[in-house]
């Protein structure tokens, strides 16, 4: 193992430089892979969260990025894009490292990434303000202005991804940002501020704060200097951020916790959706808020779908992250492993059947890092805790329906309501299907699709708010009118005429 003196200090990044914590604080980052320390990273407190907000409020107030006009923020923006794309294997290693998710899945989910900064800067410059029909001689305009300072606080799962959400619609709405990254993979984040610098998003426009979440996370909640508040996160940190937010009467969105539905409808293509199932459980080793960990099929239906999906999920390549040929990597913490190993016991304890899967793998290769086998639970019911708790593991269970009536009833039978799956050889009956469907995401014979154009929410415990599309735009812009009287200025007290108000 490294010396810890020997590994690279990642430092804050405020004002456009990397600035080590004021109390010099650091902590170690850990490869998943390895379970070895492979870096340091800056443990930001309220000081440096105060000296980030600082820098953004004074980058927002004198108009640098806010003012600059669209055509030119939106230029920046694209030469941003094209410095990510040439910046990919670069942040594909970096994020495996952190992560453990394989690099194929890495490379392939962040050469997206540029789509975000580019459809965000196309949406600037076309968003139209309105002219109302106000009636009278008045000419209202209602126009679309940036918020000020937002903060970002972002989880380990996807971070680029899930930051380029947020990030991507800030600034092309004009906003100043501060992010804190998850304590686990802040390393990418801070590249990524680098990078925006380099491309001429001016300094002080994005500002990193690294550390953990009850002290960087906590102080940037809960700061009087922010002008909204956007996390991804779980469900209870949605709910403490949110507090802070409503104390401070500021706007509040939170992407937060899943546990989705995959409804496997009588007529699907059973080996098409016993492919799909297995992409929709175990990409990223199940730790994403869409992964689909309740899998809902027909009782008659149970032991064919079953001689189609087991073998796929015992053939997945579990290995390290790095190797091109892996498809499943460790998970992110130790944490995280004994989460995923408490769910399976519990799971057993309630009656459910191990039917693959179950353990950490026996290679003596992986023992250092946090793996655990891709893993089916059969024999489960929806009030088992392993239905409907998150685990974030790879794990998944399936889970018999007797009609349609009772799989609507269990997909929507949980507090969560993000994202969902519908497979069958009707997409039009599908369609009837989807929309009984509590959630703010539904695929049909699909599952984890996602475009910067397509609207991200959940309902429920899943969150408030949106991501992507005009939408999220939209709610990085606050609004505001414009009334110009075009005709004879008011003499209200100086007439006996009956007037009308409006
Ligand atoms: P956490 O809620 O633990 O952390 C998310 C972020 O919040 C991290 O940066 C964390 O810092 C920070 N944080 C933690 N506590 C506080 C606090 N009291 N005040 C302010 N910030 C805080 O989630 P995970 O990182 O473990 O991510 C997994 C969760 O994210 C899952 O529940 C998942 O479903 C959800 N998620 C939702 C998505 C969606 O689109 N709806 C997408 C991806 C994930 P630190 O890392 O230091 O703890």
């Amino acid at each position: 193992m490294k010396m810890a003196k020997e590994l690279e200090v990642h430092h804050h990044f405020i004002d456009g430089v990397p600035s080590p914590s004021a109390n010099n604080a650091t902590y170690d980052l850990v490869d998943p892979g390895t379970g070895e320390v492979a870096g340091k990273a800056a443990r930001g407190d309220a000081n440096d969260v105060g000296r980030a907000i600082a820098a953004a409020r004074r980058a927002f107030q004198d108009g640098r990025w806010s003012e600059l006009g669209v055509v030119r923020r939106a230029r920046i923006l694209n030469a941003f894009a094209d410095a990510i794309e040439a910046a990919l294997p670069r942040l594909a290693e970096v994020e495996t490292r952190y992560t453990g998710r394989p690099i194929r899945e890495m490379r392939a989910q962040l050469s997206r990434l540029p789509e975000w900064y580019r459809y965000f800067s196309a949406v600037a410059r076309s968003s139209d303000d309105i002219v109302t029909p106000f009636e009278g001689p008045y000419h209202n305009y209602v126009r679309r202005i940036p918020i000020g300072v937002v903060a970002q606080v972002t989880p380990w799962n996807h971070p680029l991804l899930i930051l380029a959400k947020k990030l991507a619609p800030a600034l092309a709405a004009g906003n100043c940002v501060v992010v804190k990254p998850s304590e686990l993979t802040p390393v990418t984040t801070l590249m990524l501020a680098q990078i925006a610098k380099d491309a001429g998003v001016p300094d002080g426009v994005m500002n990193v704060v690294t550390g953990f979440g009850p002290e960087a996370g906590a102080a940037l909640s809960y700061s009087k200097g922010i002008d909204k508040l956007d996390l991804t996160g779980g469900t209870e940190t949605g709910r403490a951020v949110a507090q802070a937010a409503g104390a401070n009467l500021i706007r509040c969105s939170c992407e937060l916790g899943g546990k989705a539905p995959m409804l496997v409808l009588p007529d699907a293509d059973l080996d098409a959706t016993a492919a799909g199932a297995v992409f929709a459980a175990f990409i990223a080793a199940g730790q994403t808020c869409i992964a689909g960990t309740r899998i809902l099929v027909q009782e008659q239906m149970v032991e064919p779908f079953l001689q189609r999906f087991l073998p796929r999920v015992r053939s997945l390549r579990l290995g390290l992250p790095q190797a091109l040929e892996t498809q499943l990597g460790p998970l992110v913490a130790g944490r995280q492993l004994a989460r995923t190993e408490e769910y399976v016991a519990i799971a057993l304890s309630e009656g459910a059947t191990v039917a693959c899967g179950g353990k950490r793998p026996g290679d003596p290769k992986l023992a250092g890092g946090f793996y655990y086998e891709p893993t089916v639970l059969t024999g489960v019911t929806n009030d088992m805790r392993v239905a409907q708790d998150e685990i974030f593991g790879p794990v998944t269970c399936v889970i018999a329906y007797r009609d349609e009536d009772h799989a609507v009833a269990i997909a929507n039978g949980i507090r969560y309501g993000l994202g969902a799956s519908v497979w069958t050889a009707d997409a039009a009956h599908g369609m009837c299907v989807a929309h009984r469907l509590d959630c703010g995401i539904v695929w049909i014979n699909d599952h984890h699709r996602i475009d910067p154009s397509s609207v991200w929410g959940g309902f429920k415990a899943s969150g408030i708010g949106h991501e992507n599309g005009h939408e999220a735009y939209r709610e990085y812009t606050k609004i505001q009118s414009v009334v110009v009287n075009l005709g004879k200025p008011p003499d209200w007290y100086g007439t006996t005429d009956v007037v009308r108000l409006s």
